[in-house]
């Protein structure tokens, strides 16, 4: 069952043994982890790199690496798994999408990730081609597909996507509740949200889930917004709500990224202080390859790196 305490500080068994402080208040430590995107050019990968020295020293629970829209969706995502696990001492999960590649080119994929050690899987249907070409029979038509296939291969860990402001090709909520139940019955074990700023949103969402008897664990995305005119562009895309209080927030600061930055890692730290009253254990945060934000975010929940790592 998905935990829901009214006061979690009443009952300190249910969260890990660490303690972080909320100005002066104790809050329950909840589990993070990191998502990345394979950098596209030498400057972005040596960005990236940096990036992930800094976020290191926070000790997330893995990282995952998203895969790109098209084409081979193990390209540029198996290599830097690999990395991330060898180089940088990370639990690492693969996404994964069904979308663009055949069932037979998935389950070769999936077969190289279980050789190489890749034990968990972020599996995602991705974005069907633009030019509407429908999936054959040949392909998985969608997300609950893909997890079946991947238990028949190996027993990996999987999360799914979820939404709480529901997938916008979702025929109704209810539907998309249906579906992320397909997608938990198939054989995943977590679900991770979709960034969505506003909280009783994400409540709500939990509440649904227990109320459809979706038994799976559920890490919240918190996205930390530095860049609101690029956030306002994929949120687009991709169906997420901008509210109007976050818009004001950043109004009139297009040429002012320190001050950008500041409201972004106070507004994440806030909502993901809410996430934890309200019970949540795993934050999952969308760095988009950038430390400074997700590091504050952290630190701002009392979250402090290892001096192991600092020094
Ligand atoms: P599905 O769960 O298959 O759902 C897709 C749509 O079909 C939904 O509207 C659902 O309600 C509907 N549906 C499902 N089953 C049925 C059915 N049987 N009958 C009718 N309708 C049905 N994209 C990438 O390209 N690469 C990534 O790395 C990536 N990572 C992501 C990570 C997270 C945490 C999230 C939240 C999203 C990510 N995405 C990524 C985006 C994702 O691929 C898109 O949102 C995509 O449009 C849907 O993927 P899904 O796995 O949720 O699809």
């Amino acid at each position: 069952m998905i935990d829901k305490p009214k006061d979690p500080l009443a009952d300190s068994d249910t969260f890990a043994e660490r303690r972080v402080a909320w100005l002066g208040e104790r809050l329950p430590a909840p589990r993070i982890s990191f998502e990345f995107f394979p950098p596209k050019t030498e400057g972005a990968e040596a960005k990236f790199w940096e990036s992930v020295t800094k976020l290191q020293s926070l000790q997330p629970s893995y990282v995952s690496v998203t895969c790109g829209a098209g084409g081979n969706p193990a390209e540029g995502t198996a290599s830097l798994v690999t990395r991330l696990r060898e180089d940088a001492g990370f639990e690492a999960a693969a996404h994964l999408t069904c979308a663009t590649a055949s069932k037979t080119e998935i389950e070769d994929i999936a077969r190289a990730y279980w050789h190489d050690g890749v034990r968990r899987i972020v599996a995602l249907r991705g974005d069907r081609p633009k030019d509407g070409t429908q999936p054959g029979a040949n392909h998985h038509r969608y997300a609950a597909d893909l997890v079946a296939t991947l238990k028949t291969i190996g027993d990996f860990d999987i999360a799914v996507a979820g939404y709480p402001e529901i997938h916008p090709e979702a025929k109704s909520a209810d539907a998309d509740l249906d579906n992320l139940k397909c997608k938990v019955d198939a054989g995943a074990d977590k679900v991770i949200t979709q960034y969505c700023f506003e909280t009783d949103s994400v409540l709500r969402f939990r509440d649904a889930m227990v109320g459809r008897g979706i038994d799976a664990q559920i890490a919240v995305g918190v996205l930390p917004v530095q860049n609101f005119v690029l956030t306002k562009r994929f949120s687009n895309a991709c169906g997420a709500k901008l509210p109007d209080w976050l818009g004001a927030l950043y109004e009139g600061l297009d040429e002012d990224p320190e001050q950008r930055g500041l409201i972004g890692a106070s507004v994440a730290a806030e909502q993901a202080r809410r996430l934890v009253l309200e019970g949540f254990e795993e934050l999952h945060f969308y760095t988009l390859n950038r430390a400074n934000l997700t590091v504050a975010t952290c630190r701002l929940l009392g979250l402090k790196p290892t001096l192991a790592h600092a020094a």
